[in-house]
């Protein structure tokens, strides 16, 4: 989340005729950016991770931990560093606020740089944010980076408690109180679900074991159990038509009586009706800075085919409203929380949620993106299309950003409307912002020096800074061989769709196969001498041409992928390996890497630790390495009260979130999580943001991340 803006935000009906204007200013506020920074070359690589964390409030004596609504007030603490910050200086640590009042996102406080040694400061950073969040936490509240907490929705999960049914979500489950109350989170989630004409509907499928029901109350317990329940609906009811006047009294009525229907039924997935359970969440992100728009364009498309794989890989949510799922991801689960479409556009408009993978490419490398890998249907905003492309936009961009423009502002600004469009790019930022993806194309900033970036979104936040930042460090590094080798991952989109899917299942990192691309050397004269090939030939001189013989060698007559598990993506697979489909040999991006990390020639310290991560994500994809998820999983079916019913007590989430904490200080050791690869923080408090300046200032001395091409 960037800067927020401020002001009165107008409710869904009082939007409806400012909605064609703001679409037509944000298109002409991309327009100017695009004329204005298009040009705009050589910008250097710079990138940053952000890491979304999660405040808890432990009660030993109850042995209950609940989510603290206190992250507004923490924020205003951590931020202060900030603020008292003369101008021209900065701090070590930025402090965004996240959707609920739990979370808080940190990221680094200046960007990355192109230094191979800048690598080497990332968990550094990721270590002085625990340090400065806990110095701020009460006595009994404890702050993790988890993906999702695994009794949200449930009895009393909050600290304080709070009423549910509140106006802006009208959730059985969460309170609104959770909502950060920055005016721009309620009105996006009250907005949303106007738009929608419905409260969001969220259904996951519940992990069947031995004792597990067949179908789930919808009603909470604490409200079954108060008797005459639907006293407590009807009462809101009458509170709510108030707020609904001004609002949309339809919408709220329906809401209403559908909600009355539902407090008696039971449902044989788990039904989640609000924005918190997938905004709720926490992910790792990092957004990269490419040297100009075309380099930011292609690493947005090859990103968005490899993000299923780090979904896959980083997958930590098995758990939600208190029971174990048959999926171990959060991704579907926000696209449903914030899935604003109408009845009717969910037969005949956009084929997916707001909040999804991406549904075109757009590089303008016309020589490696057949548009047959552009398959899947991608409705356009056809005024913004025709005003984009007069305007000398590109086909392909102006399809992207008439695509971004198929979505209506879902928070608009009262005072926004008389901005001029040279001078803002709110309205675009308006609908690029919530336009939730895979992957995210950020054009140059106006109000810093930023150029065009490509964020990467699909990671679910890990247990540690070591995991946070080997899978942050591994994403620039396969960012940096995509450039380096000119790279192509390119498979058609509607199979790029499927393997987000296929990510979400259960241990998915062994049980699925993923479409990958068979041959990934757009031109193979850039891939270094230093090459080891995992297909088990050596590759000595001249080796390129004979990977590129090796990858082809069986096929070359086969269609552009095949079905690859994670494992044979990350680290290779040879021609005759039995699990071989086609019998062609890949490379794996792992050797690919190292080969790359050799051209540069990384000093033996960096090599080490860099080359730690990398052996760490090998293990993860070869299956050595449980996932968080499959972690999480494993713990629950061994604690000794739970009982096989799928069901997470407080006393399973107790433990499992103290076994999480003590993991994070070293306490307790989890080789089955992440092997002889970590070994605890020890030094952890002796981070400081001095060190972190002394650090930066010796790497600039080290070798860049820029490519050594022959
Ligand atoms: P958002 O939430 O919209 O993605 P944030 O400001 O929270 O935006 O995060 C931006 C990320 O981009 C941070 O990790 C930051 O370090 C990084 N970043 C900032 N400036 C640049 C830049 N010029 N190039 C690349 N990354 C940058
Ligand atoms: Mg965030
Ligand atoms: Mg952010
Ligand atoms: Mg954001
Ligand atoms: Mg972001």
């Amino acid at each position: 989340m960037g800067l927020l803006s401020t002001g009165h935000p107008l409710t869904w009906k009082e939007s409806k005729p400012y909605i064609r204007q703001v679409k037509r200013k944000g298109i002409q506020q991309f327009i100017h950016l695009y004329h204005a920074t298009r040009n705009r070359k050589d910008d250097c690589l710079r990138w940053g991770d952000e890491v979304e964390y999660t405040v808890l409030h432990v009660d030993k004596a109850k042995h209950k931990i609940t989510l603290s609504l206190r992250a507004p007030e923490i924020l205003a603490e951590l931020q202060k560093q900030e603020h008292l910050q003369p101008e021209g200086s900065s701090v070590e640590v930025l402090w965004r606020p996240e959707y609920a009042n739990w979370m808080v996102e940190g990221t680094p406080g200046v960007p990355y740089r192109c230094f191979a040694g800048d690598l080497e400061l990332v968990e550094q950073n990721m270590m002085l944010r625990r340090l400065e969040i806990f110095s701020v936490l009460k006595k009994n509240e404890i702050v993790l980076s988890i993906t999702a907490f695994p009794l949200l929705g449930c009895d009393e999960f909050t600290t304080p408690v709070e009423p549910v049914l509140g106006p802006a979500a009208l959730s059985l489950y969460v309170p609104d109180a959770a909502i950060n109350p920055h005016p721009r989170f309620p009105t996006l989630t009250r907005n949303i679900r106007h738009r929608r004409g419905r409260k969001v509907d969220i259904r996951r499928p519940v992990f069947p074991d031995q004792k597990t029901e067949k179908e789930f109350p919808v009603l909470p317990q604490g409200l079954a159990s108060q008797n005459g329940h639907s006293d407590e609906i009807n009462n809101h009811h009458v509170s709510v038509n108030h707020d609904a006047v001004a609002a949309n009294s339809e919408v709220e009525e329906e809401d209403i009586i559908l909600l009355e229907q539902l407090a008696k039924e039971t449902t044989p997935d788990i039904y989640m009706d609000c924005m918190a359970f997938g905004m709720g969440c926490c992910c790792l992100q990092v957004t990269l800075q490419g040297k100009d728009m075309d380099e930011s364009r292609y690493l947005y498309d090859q990103l968005a085919v490899f993000a299923p794989i780090m979904l896959a890989l980083t997958a930590a949510t098995p758990i939600l409203k208190g029971y174990l799922l048959d999926t171990d991801s959060r991704w579907d689960v926000i696209c449903g929380a914030v899935d604003d479409r109408t009845p009717e556009e969910m037969r005949n408009g956009p084929k997916k949620s707001r909040y999804d993978s991406i549904d075109l490419f757009v590089s303008s490398r016309k020589e490696m993106i057949p548009e047959r890998y552009n398959d899947v249907e991608a409705l356009l905003d056809e005024e913004s299309y025709r005003t984009l492309i007069a305007s000398g936009v590109d086909e392909r961009l102006a399809r992207h950003v008439a695509h971004l423009f198929i979505r209506d502002p879902l928070v608009i600004y009262e005072e926004s409307m008389n901005v001029p469009d040279e001078q803002s790019t709110e309205h675009f930022e308006n609908i690029q912002s919530t336009n939730w993806n895979t992957v995210r194309l950020k054009p140059p900033s106006l109000d810093s020096n930023a150029g065009w970036r490509t964020e990467f979104r699909p990671m679910e936040v890990q247990f540690t800074d070591f995991e946070n930042a080997a899978f942050a460090v591994f994403t620039v590094l396969v960012s940096r061989v995509i450039i380096a080798f000119d790279l192509n991952f390119y498979i058609p989109i509607s199979l790029v769709d499927r393997n987000m899917k296929a990510a979400q299942a259960r241990d998915a990192v062994k049980q699925q196969k993923f479409y990958f691309r068979r041959n990934v050397f757009a031109d193979n004269s850039h891939v270094p001498d230093r090459f080891k090939c995992a297909c088990g030939r050596t590759h000595q001189a001249r080796f390129s041409s004979s990977v590129q013989e090796c990858c082809l060698s069986a096929c070359s007559s086969c269609s552009d992928c095949e079905l690859m598990t994670v494992d044979q993506i990350i680290n290779g697979k040879s021609v005759d390996e039995p699990d071989s489909d086609h019998h062609s040999a890949f490379p794996g991006l792992i050797s690919l890497i190292r080969g790359y990390l050799d051209a540069i020639e990384l000093p033996p310290e960096s090599a080490m630790k860099i080359g730690n991560y990398l052996d760490f994500i090998s293990a993860k994809a070869k299956g050595e390495l449980l996932t968080n998820a499959s972690w999480i999983r494993k713990f629950v079916l061994h604690h000794e009260s739970y009982r096989h019913d799928s069901v997470i007590n407080d006393s399973i989430c107790y433990d499992l979130l103290k076994a999480i904490h003590d993991i994070n200080t070293g306490k307790r050791v989890e080789y089955e999580l992440l092997g002889d690869f970590y070994h605890g923080k020890g030094d952890c408090n002796e981070v400081s943001a001095e060190m972190l300046q002394e650090m930066r200032t010796k790497v600039e001395k080290g070798p860049t991340l820029v490519a050594s091409k022959d």
